[in-house]
Parts: C-alpha cells; structure tokens; sequence
C-alpha cells in the first residue's frame, strides 16, 4: 500500500486503524462533544459532475487553526461510476471511518451528524499541515478497494457558518435513506444482513441488520447492507440466511445463531434481536444510543451520544459506554442506532414504548412521532427526574405502564421488611454458666502456670464496662 501514497508525509495503512490520540497528544479536533456541527456525507452524482481526485477546502486549513482548539467540520464526498447507486451512498458514508483511520495520526470516531477527528501532534510535526492529505488518501483508499467508484472529489468544510448550513441539508438527506426502509418487514425478507466493520475496536461484535432493526450506529439500513454485499461480496457486509425462527418474539433466527457464532469466533452463540436481555445484540462503541435497565422501576432508560451530564442512573455516557461497548453481551445495556427507535420491533419482547421511562428531552423530541401518542408525557427526561426517587414519583404520578409494577414491587418490599421485623427476636443477654470458684487470690501472669485451684478466663473480642471494682484483702492471708 505504501508506493500509492509516495510523497505522503505521513503512512498510511490498517495497521493503524484502532489507533488512539489522547487529549494531551492532539493538535486539534473536529467535532466531538464540544461541537454542535459536524457531519459526513457521500453523495453519489453524474459522471460530469465529480471532477475526479479533486480536494477542496472551505475554510480554514489545518495549519491556519490554533493548536488545542476543537472546530466544526463537514466533509463532502462526491462519487460517480456508472454502476454506483443512491442505496450505496450510505455503505460508502461509513467506509470514511475506516479509511481515515489507515492515516497515520489521524483518528475518526462515530458516522454521519457526530463525528470526532482527532490530528495527533506528531503527524502534524511530519508534515501533516492540510486536510488536502486526508482528502488524497481517501480517493486513493476508496478507489483501490471500490473499484466501481470511477471519479471522487472530497470537500472539507472548515467555516463554521458553511458548516451549519450544509448540516441542514445533511441531515435532511440521512432522514430521506432512513425512511426508505420503513414500512419493511422482517418476516417479509428471507435474508438479513451482517457487518464486521468495527472487529478492528470490538473483536467480537458483529451487526445484524434487518429492515425492523438498524445497524446500532444508526449508518446502514438493511437495504444499505444489502447493496454492500451485493456490490462488494468480500467486504465487510454478507448476507445471513435467517434460517429457523427460533423466537418470532425475541427475535431469535438459528441462521443469526450460526453465522454470529462463526464471525464472532465462538464468542456468541445466541443473538435475541428484539430483547435487551438474555442474549441481547452485541454492541462495538459506535452506537448512537445508549439502552439502560433501572431495576428500582423495571423499566427502560435510553440515553444518545449528545447527552451531557449524568442519566437518571446517576452514569454518564461515557461510563456506560465503558459497560456497554467491547462486542460482549452485556445484559440490561445496549447499544442501539436513533432509527430503530421507529421500528415495530424496537424492544418487542421487552414491552417495547411501555417499558421506556426515562430519555433526555432532546432525544424525546427528536423522536417524538415514534412514541405512541398516550406515553409521550409519561416518559421522564432530565427536567422531569435526575435520579432515582424522582423518577419513581413521577412514573407513579403520570400512572406510567410501569406504575403497576412499581406499586407491586414496593409493596412486596415492605411486606418483607414487617416480616423482617416480626421475626426478629429481641436480644437477650446471654447467661454463662460458672460453676462456683475461688478465684486465685493472685491474678496469673503471662508465660506463668496458673495457681492450682484457680481458673483462667480468656476473654476474645469482649468489652468489659465496669463501674466499680472493690479489692478486698483475704482473713488469714
Ligand atoms: S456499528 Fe455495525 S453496522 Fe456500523 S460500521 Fe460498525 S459493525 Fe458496521
């Protein structure tokens, strides 16, 4: 791979994918928490409208932005090739993170709206000075390994109000792939789709995307898989046959079980695609959102990316993306992408809407029309409970699906503690027995053999309270 990239500064290659750039290591970042907009997008157009291998910038350059500093950024690719299609937009949109992690000293987390560059320092010291180096080696990357993409030119907008204005128009073009694929059905289709992209940072994970259930980083539809698989048989999308139903329920298909176990190296052996328990979907680190059990109310918290602060577990994001991510089954966290939020799987064998009590405000708001129209004010955010108790209460006030629950838990608790309390026995002072003895008139000392007639009283981990200690002195001795 190296010669293609002769007279780069920097290397490029998989060998850095996965690489880390901490905080203290950066020159700079684009978007991030710190940011409101950042985006990606791939557009597919005419062949006379890509003027191949072009690389533009809109906006400040690398070398023009002050060190330390975290800045907006939108990164437009243009494709053309007579065989590409709108549905391959998507699978290419997602290609980004990978190949930007080839670049030595360049890291890129998330997909589409909430993206996170990091340039390290010590590549911007080999001469990494211009995202024209990013751009090249993305044009050289992507039409090496898609050969159906035959002109690319990438656009990096660095201006900030450019950025804002063209987010609009980004996010009106995910909404717009999204909704193709509502309306599908599981059981219509006899193939669902796999993804491995992310075993570079979750060995283990392993996407299954069905039309009812998004990829969890909310960027490939399963029409999107499928037209990577097709397009591209040896890349990370493949079809799974779904085989058997196991459970039309919890969403169980020994084809899932067969081919998670085999891409997962015997790591996973069962998948329950509509349940956050058991054996729930693994999840890697990419996952819009976050999927929280709260056992004080059985019920469901879901938490996104964007939300700052603690959840009403009292964990932020970060923490329980620590728990939840790594490709292992955890039960009671899951990740999941915005989208599947809509679907008519979305947490079927666990109550779906019913069981979800608490999200942040925006996110509500952002999903608003997917909330059966009765729950919409019965789900909790962050104005209406930051904990706990607060939650509790309000479940019981808004007399949520869970209220039921909650009242049946907390009466069998305090049933339990009134049994508690009636079979406590109240302690008695315990009597020993001593026969009656005389006490040796001197008391023994250590590493001496007690007086004969005498008794020894070892006492282990006693306290002794004495009021009054009388020393009498014995008639005749
Ligand atoms: S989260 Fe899943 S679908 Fe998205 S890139 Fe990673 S493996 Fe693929």
């Amino acid at each position: 791979m190296s010669s293609a990239f002769a007279g780069f500064p920097i290397e490029i290659s998989p060998a850095f994918e996965g690489q880390r750039i901490r905080r203290d290591d950066m020159y700079l970042e684009f978007g991030g928490p710190k940011v409101e907009h950042k985006f990606e997008l791939v557009r597919v157009r005419s062949m006379d409208e890509v003027e191949d291998e072009k690389v533009q910038i809109i906006g400040p350059d690398l070398k023009d932005l002050k060190e330390g500093g975290s800045y907006p950024l939108g990164i437009l690719i243009e494709i053309a090739g007579p065989k590409l299609e709108t549905d391959l937009e998507g699978v290419v949109e997602r290609r980004i993170h990978m190949y930007t992690n080839y670049i030595e000293g360049i890291m890129h987390l998330n997909q589409r709206y909430d993206i996170w560059i990091r340039i390290a320092k010590k590549s911007v010291k080999k001469g990494l000075d211009s995202l024209k180096w990013w751009g090249m080696a993305l044009i050289k990357l992507f039409k090496a390994e898609m050969p159906y993409i035959e002109k690319m030119q990438v656009t990096f907008i660095t201006d900030p109000d450019e950025v804002a204005k063209k987010f609009e128009e980004a996010m009106q073009v995910y909404e717009a792939r999204d909704a193709r694929v509502r309306g599908l059905k599981d059981e219509e289709v006899d193939m669902f789709y796999g993804c491995v992209l992310c075993q570079s940072f979750a060995p283990t994970h392993v996407c299954v995307i069905t039309p009812e259930r998004i990829s969890l980083c909310g960027s490939l539809t399963w029409l999107d898989a499928r037209a990577s698989a097709n397009i591209d048989p040896k890349g990370p999308n493949f079809p799974i046959p779904k085989g058997e139903c196991l459970d039309p329920v919890k969403g169980e298909w020994s084809g899932i079980n067969e081919v998670v176990a085999q891409r997962s190296l015997g790591s996973v052996k069962r998948v329950y695609l509509y349940s956050m328990f058991e054996y729930p979907h693994t999840s890697c680190g990419c996952f819009e959102c976050i999927a929280f059990y709260i056992p004080e109310v059985d019920g469901i918290g879901i938490v996104h990316r964007g939300f700052r602060g603690e959840a009403v577990n009292g964990l932020p994001f970060s923490s329980m993306a620590a728990q939840t991510g790594g490709g292992i089954q955890t039960e009671g966290f899951l990740g999941i992408g915005i989208e599947y939020m809509r679907s008519r799987k979305f947490f079927y064998a666990d109550g779906g809407w019913n069981r979800v009590v608490w999200m942040p405000e925006e996110l509500k708001m952002r999903v608003k029309d997917a909330i059966p129209e009765e729950l919409v004010d019965k789900i909790a955010t962050e104005k209406d409970a930051t904990n706990i108790e607060e939650l509790k209460k309000f479940l019981l006030e808004k007399n949520h699906p869970v209220a039921e629950k909650i009242r049946e838990m907390e009466a069998a608790a305090a049933e339990e503690a009134a049994a508690e309390e009636a079979a406590a026995v109240p302690e008695q002072p315990t009597t020993i027995g001593i026969p009656q003895v005389s006490l040796p008139t001197a008391l023994p000392v250590a590493g001496q053999a007690v007086p004969a007639g005498g008794i020894k009283i070892i006492l282990k981990g006693a306290k002794i309270h004495i009021n009054k200690v009388i020393i009498k002195k014995t008639e005749g001795k």
